[in-house]
């Protein structure tokens, strides 16, 4: 696959200078990973507690990593320097590629970007990591909707290999390739996807994710089909999955995609992670989900 992916790339450049609008659990993880790739990035949020728990994640990971003996110290420390927490737009118009990673709401990524498209070089591109709406959508508010593309990366982002690439309708060529190469040059594995609620894997995890919410909403312990998706080999059951990648954003997310493939899919009464939703346990994020965290 990345052998494909360098062909797409085609000569491409990965950016030389980037930034991450949003520093949750996504964007703080694609700063992270192309500071480690040795690509500068402001990291944008509207929250200070937010930016914090980024540089804390990242500075995590980096120890991990120096601990293994597999980063020396000196890199580490440079690698944490190459990102920029900020509240404010500072640099952003220097930026070649800033990807777009906060809330999955389509109102606000068009307010967001619309107000962000000017602030930047005419040939900059814009990549939302959205998990489920579509570009085409996205694009509408935007004056240069040839440089918008998707780079939608998986969750934990420094751990998964896969990105998928979206070519929304009106995406140039040359930003298909420049967001390819940014995935390689974070040594990802980029897949080339067209535009659809869900893009690829998202689109078959909502089946998953709807046959086991109705599964729950009949009566079935979520800790045994737990156990028996981690005895198949999957690293982690739907519910745990469920509380890692925040509830809100998988109840949103399975909500588009099923209601984008109505002959395919169907909503699911009483459905448990709106149940949860509605509770407030929001997952790993807010110290309970279906499991507690301490
Ligand atoms: P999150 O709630 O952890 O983080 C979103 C962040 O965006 C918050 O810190 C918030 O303060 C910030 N924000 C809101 N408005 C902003 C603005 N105008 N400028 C800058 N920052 C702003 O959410 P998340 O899980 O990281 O999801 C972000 C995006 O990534 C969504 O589109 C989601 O669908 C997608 N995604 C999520 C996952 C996952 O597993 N959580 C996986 C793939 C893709």
């Amino acid at each position: 696959v990345r052998k494909a992916a360098k062909k797409q790339a085609a000569g491409a450049r990965a950016p030389a200078r980037a930034a991450v609008l949003g520093a949750g659990i996504m964007g703080g993880g694609i700063a992270f990973s192309s500071a480690l790739a040795g690509i500068p990035v402001r990291m944008k949020d509207i929250r200070a507690d937010q930016l914090d728990l980024g540089m804390t994640e990242a500075a995590k990971q980096l120890g991990r990593r120096v601990q293994a003996g597999r980063l020396s110290q000196a890199r580490a420390d440079a690698v944490l320097a190459a990102i920029t927490p900020q509240l404010d737009d500072a640099g952003l118009d220097a930026a070649d590629l800033v990807v777009e990673a906060i809330v999955e709401r389509l109102a606000v990524k068009q307010q967001v970007l619309a107000a962000l498209e000017p602030q930047l070089r005419p040939d900059a591109l814009i990549a939302t990591n959205t998990s489920s709406l579509r570009l085409a959508d996205i694009a509408r508010p935007l004056a240069r909707p040839q440089n918008l593309v998707g780079m939608h990366f998986f969750n934990p982002v420094p751990a998964m290999p896969l990105v998928e690439v979206v070519r929304g309708p009106q995406t140039s060529d040359a930003a298909v390739a420049a967001a390819v190469a940014y995935a390689l040059a974070m040594k990802k594995t980029p897949i080339v996807v067209a535009d659809g609620p869900g893009f690829l894997v998202n689109r078959v995890l909502t089946a998953y994710f709807n046959a086991f919410n109705e599964l729950v909403a009949e009566g079935v312990d979520f800790t045994a089909i737990d156990r028996a998706m981690e005895a198949f080999g999957w690293p982690m059951g739907p519910a745990w999955l469920n509380d890692v990648v925040g509830m809100d954003t998988g109840a949103h997310v399975g909500d588009v995609i099923t209601a984008g493939h109505p002959k395919r899919m169907r909503a699911i009464d009483a459905n448990p992670v709106h149940r949860m939703v509605r509770a407030g346990r929001l997952g790993q994020k807010s110290g309970a989900g279906f499991y507690r965290y301490e």
